[in-house]
């Protein structure tokens, strides 16, 4: 199974990924995650998208395409993944159309959450208060670019996948569980 999910920053998907890991045997493939790990580690990688994180704005579209290209190359990867915070521009959704067929991959399907503004605003106080500060970027002032740049970036995508014919669009205002039944359900 090769899966896209997308959705707002605070939609959900990284919380549905997780669960998808297990249901199909992927692995989860977050460009954030990736990228908060290069932060930690102090890599050159890392040192250059610390401030443009911690702002909210959008890595370059090379680095953040590399790290996809390398990750759908390594083993666990070879039967199927889920990519989460990835494609986030137009530009990237067509590099990695080029990566797919050149390795001669297709997706099975692109699941959009559907969540609303109120919802999103106070689900991200929450994660901030529950992870300690953990995240830079969680907090009003970022987020609100946060939510500007999907809607500016990140939204067209949605139009663009759905012209390829494969969205599926979830309703991620429920329970953990009855979004996650509604994405099983939907992927048949
Ligand atoms: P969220 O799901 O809350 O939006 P992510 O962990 O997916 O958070 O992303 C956090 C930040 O990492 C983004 O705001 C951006 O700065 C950077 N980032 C992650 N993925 C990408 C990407 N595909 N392109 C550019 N920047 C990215």
């Amino acid at each position: 199974m090769r899966l896209i999910i997308m959705g707002p920053p605070g939609a959900g998907k990284g919380t549905q990924a997780k669960i998808l890991v297990e249901k199909y045997s992927i692995p989860q493939l977050s460009t954030g995650d990736i990228l908060r790990a290069a932060i930690q580690a102090k890599t050159p990688m890392g040192l250059q998208a610390k401030e443009i994180m911690a702002r909210g704005d959008l890595v370059p579209d090379e680095v953040v395409c590399g790290i996809v290209s390398e990750r759908l190359d390594s083993a666990d990867a070879k039967n199927g993944f889920i990519l989460d915070g990835f494609p986030r521009t137009i530009a990237q959704a067509e590099e990695l159309d080029r990566m797919m067929e050149e390795k001669g991959i297709a997706l099975d399907a692109v699941i959009s959450l559907d969540v609303d503004a109120d919802a999103l605003v106070a689900r991200i106080k929450q994660r901030a208060e529950e992870s300690g500060g953990t995240r830079a970027d969680d907090n009003e002032e970022v987020l609100r670019n946060r939510l500007e740049v999907y809607g500016e970036l990140t939204k067209p995508l949605i139009a663009y996948y759905k012209k390829q014919g494969n969205v599926k669009s979830i309703d991620g205002m429920g329970s953990i569980e009855e979004v996650t039944s509604a994405i099983t359900d939907a992927l048949g």
